[in-house]
């Protein structure tokens, strides 16, 4: 026996996935540049570099200033490189960042930093005056810091980060929490959803795969989706793990500000809500001379449906959009909706179905849909409740509320009503709260939504139920036009005909000006359906 060998089983190391292995990265990416659009419209740059050397001292500062491991550090930003910072350096010092939605009433982001138990807080000086209503509204924090020049007789941010030195700083475990976000709250309260150090360096790596958004280094990378909006869909962390450019838009969300970005800095991947894009897309067909975008430029999408008529739209562009789904509640990527290689042979219009559906989980994702009887079959038809997990998923929710929401078997219920076919591509029709019940049968508002989208002369479409005398509960569309089109209430029932159930068809079409959204960019169903509560059909 080769006595050197020994007895024992050789190892690996078991590196922990905490964040001080994604600062140390950042900062290897040098000079490879962080472009913010600040509140007067300049642009800033900095490095990667620069910003997780701030990352190492901010981290340090907070140490100083007595904060202690698990302690909620709160951010009321906008996207820029500061948050950048915050992503790092925050949980560097042990401690969680919680970003909070600055498009919330304040009454409810005091609710929601209370709950959280939110101990220090960093303010965009452009958002003291909302801060100080947070405040008012009986939110309570022991240190206030501000990023600009505006500090209006608060801490500025900058003297902060000057009182930390680049040195070493605590031990930190991959389980331990990082950041915390809390649902957009479509029904009931928000509830909190914390991740943790591995969660979110593991979520990076499925960010980078070619089959889910596929980010690499030569990409530009612009985050229109708000930082506070499940921490950016993860592509802060994403963008530091692969080394590429990030391009942050600072307040200014509107299409011709994201086109001027798009071009002048040469993005090739942009990620942000339908709404934004559908805005996006109707400036670029406007426009007499078609902008110089970056040929393939990826306009990842999320949060609500793509409707098939916008992935058209873009392919003609030449901005293929990447469809994905997700929750605070899964980091968020859960499904990314890429053609299969068994599609291959399939025409171009089977293949935008397939991409207008939610698509397949990532890697170390498992999802069943389910109903009473037990996992629905890959039939295309049969619908149940999507269900998910995996090492991105949340376990359970800050104060343990809704237990509910997990199945014995550890999956957690999405509340939303999918179907599945035959290569187990996942597809929405609907969240459980949103179907809609006639005559016993149920309805899907989503389908009817998307569809409605892809008629030349709608803009935006949104299907709610009303009462109804006979059959409880039937459809009716809410509809915005594009500019300068109309169509009649027949024409658009024509329209939807060939493709649904007779008793699917909505009974009536509203035309509005525009449709009420929540804070991160999804039809208002619960407005909706206050405003049209006494509707006669
Ligand atoms: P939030 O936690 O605010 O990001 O909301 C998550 C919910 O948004 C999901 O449960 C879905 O109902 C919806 N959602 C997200 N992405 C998509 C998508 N690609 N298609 C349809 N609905 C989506």
């Amino acid at each position: 026996m080769n006595a050197a060998a020994g007895n024992t089983l050789g190892t690996m190391m078991s590196s922990p996935l905490t964040i001080d292995v994604l600062v140390r990265r950042a900062a290897s990416h040098g000079d490879t540049e962080i472009v913010s659009r600040t509140p007067d419209k300049t642009l800033v740059r900095t490095t990667w570099k620069k910003v997780a050397a701030r990352a190492t001292r901010l981290a340090h500062a907070l140490v100083r200033a007595g904060v202690e491991p698990g302690d909620r550090i709160a951010s009321l930003m906008w996207n820029h490189s500061e948050h950048v910072e915050l992503y790092l350096g925050v949980p560097l010092a042990g401690a969680v960042l919680h970003t909070l939605n600055l498009r919330l009433h304040p009454d409810e982001i005091a609710y929601i930093a209370a709950d959280a138990g939110d101990r220090m807080i960093i303010v965009d000086d452009v958002l003291l005056p909302l801060f100080e209503k947070i405040v008012a509204a009986g939110a309570k924090f022991e240190r206030v810091f501000v990023v600009g020049a505006e500090p209006k007789g608060r801490e500025r941010y900058e003297q902060l980060l000057e009182s930390g030195e680049p040195t070493v700083l605590p031990t930190l475990h991959e389980d331990q929490a990082l950041g915390t976000c809390y649902t957009s709250g479509t029904t009931g309260k928000p509830k909190g959803v914390v991740y943790t150090h591995r969660s979110t360096l593991l979520h990076s790596l499925v960010l980078a795969l070619p089959d889910q958004l596929s980010l690499a280094r030569r990409d530009t990378l612009m985050p229109v989706v708000p930082m506070f909006h499940v921490m950016a869909w993860g592509l802060p962390y994403g963008a530091a793990f692969v080394g590429c450019r990030l391009i942050m838009p600072g307040p200014f969300l509107d299409a011709a500000n994201l086109v001027d970005l798009l071009v002048g800095e040469r993005v090739t991947a942009a990620a942000g809500v339908p709404t934004l894009w559908i805005g996006i897309r109707d400036l670029v067909l406007a426009l007499p001379e078609k902008p110089e975008l970056q040929p393939g430029l990826r306009m990842i999408v999320g949060g609500s449906a793509a409707p098939l008529g916008l992935i058209r739209d873009f392919d003609t562009l030449g901005m293929p959009i990447v469809h994905a789904w997700g929750m605070t509640e899964t980091s968020p990527v859960g499904l990314v909706s890429r053609v299969p290689p068994e599609a291959d042979d399939l025409d171009y219009e089977a293949k935008l179905a397939i991409r207008a559906k939610q698509g397949l989980p990532p890697p170390l994702i498992e999802i069943d849909v389910r109903n009473e009887e037990g996992s629905v079959p890959h039939d295309d038809r049969t619908v149940g409740e999507l269900v998910i997990r995996g090492p991105w998923v949340a376990g359970s929710y800050v104060g343990g509320h809704l237990p509910d929401r997990w199945t014995n078997d550890g999956f957690f219920r999405t509340e939303d009503v999918a179907k599945i076919d035959a290569m187990g591509i996942v597809q929405l029709t609907d969240r459980v709260t949103d179907l809609v019940k006639s005559g016993g049968e149920w309805i899907s508002s989503q389908e009817l939504e998307n569809a409605l989208m892809g008629h030349p002369a709608v803009k935006e479409a949104a299907v709610i139920g009303v009462q109804h005398e006979k059959w409880s509960e039937r459809p009716i569309a809410i509809v915005v036009f594009r500019e300068g089109q109309s169509a009649t209430a027949e024409a658009l029932r024509a329209y939807l005909a060939p493709s649904f159930a007779k008793f699917w068809l909505p009974d009536a079409f509203e035309i509005v000006e525009s449709i009420p959204r929540t804070t991160t960019g999804k039809f208002l169903k619960t407005a909706l359906r206050k405003t049209y509560k006494d509707y006669k059909l």
